[in-house]
């Protein structure tokens, strides 16, 4: 299998004072390049946890974590971020996009890091936004857009830089049904026309059912993994 993510024997535990958590207790995995990944697990099972250490958000306590053939595990935080501004997009439940700005506007957030122009920066902040059929929303602020397309929105944040991998944190649990299978058919279309792997923590089986693969995490474990029909 060609990995573009290889995790092994990780750990993670948390301490608060004198108390220490072990909230995964030793992940072997590897995500094949171009997979749709859905996480699930119930909650407290550790999957935001483990996203965050896909994404270099955190990094494990023992085991190695590689992403596009580099070990994130060891690196320093500021070569952290630099290496996460470059390879992850994510996405979040809400959305997280800043209130004050337009859609063109938060879009572009990912590119100030880099050396691109005003100009380019706001034509790929365009281009994305017509990947998740928002074009006609771009001067949009977040509170004049619905839920499903504040979530199009931080889709396409999360798309512009060109990411090696997207990293969704129950990107539809605040939606409904309808928005959320929309939502998903955006995923599902991003996977499979352009690409993109995507790894989705979901603890909602039929979100789970557009993915390629399931992985179920139970209380820190790896219990199962699941290839779609
Ligand atoms: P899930 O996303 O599956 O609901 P999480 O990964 O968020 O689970 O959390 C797993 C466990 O780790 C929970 O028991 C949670 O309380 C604990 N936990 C998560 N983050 C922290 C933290 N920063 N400090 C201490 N404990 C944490
Ligand atoms: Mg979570």
């Amino acid at each position: 299998m060609n990995a573009i993510v290889t995790l092994s024997g990780v750990t993670k535990r948390y301490t608060r004072g004198k108390q220490t958590v072990e909230v995964l207790h030793g992940i072997d995995l590897e995500i094949a390049q171009g997979d749709f990944v859905a996480l699930m697990g119930p909650s407290g099972s550790g999957k935001t946890t483990l996203l965050n250490l896909i994404g270099g958000l955190d990094q494990p306590s023992t085991g190695s974590v590689a992403v596009a053939g580099e070990r994130i595990d060891t690196l320093s935080g500021s070569k952290l971020a630099k290496w996460r501004a470059r390879h992850i997009g994510f996405v979040f439940q809400f959305y997280n996009l800043m209130p004050m700005l337009t859609a063109q506007r938060n879009v572009e957030l990912p590119l100030l890091l880099t050396s691109l122009s005003a100009a380019q920066r706001k034509k790929n902040a365009e281009a994305a936004l017509a990947v998740v059929g928002l074009a006609d929303r771009s001067k949009h602020k977040p509170n004049e857009l619905s839920g499903g397309q504040a979530q199009r929105v931080a889709i396409a944040r999360a798309l512009v830089a060109d990411p090696t991998l997207l990293v969704c944190d129950e990107p539809t649990g605040d939606l409904d049904r309808n928005t959320a299978d929309e939502i998903l058919h955006l995923l599902q279309t991003l996977n499979r026309e352009h690409g993109k792997t995507i790894v989705m923590v979901t603890h909602d089986p039929k979100a789970a059912e557009f993915a390629s693969h399931q992985m179920h995490l139970d209380k820190g474990l790896l219990v199962g993994t699941t290839v779609a029909a």
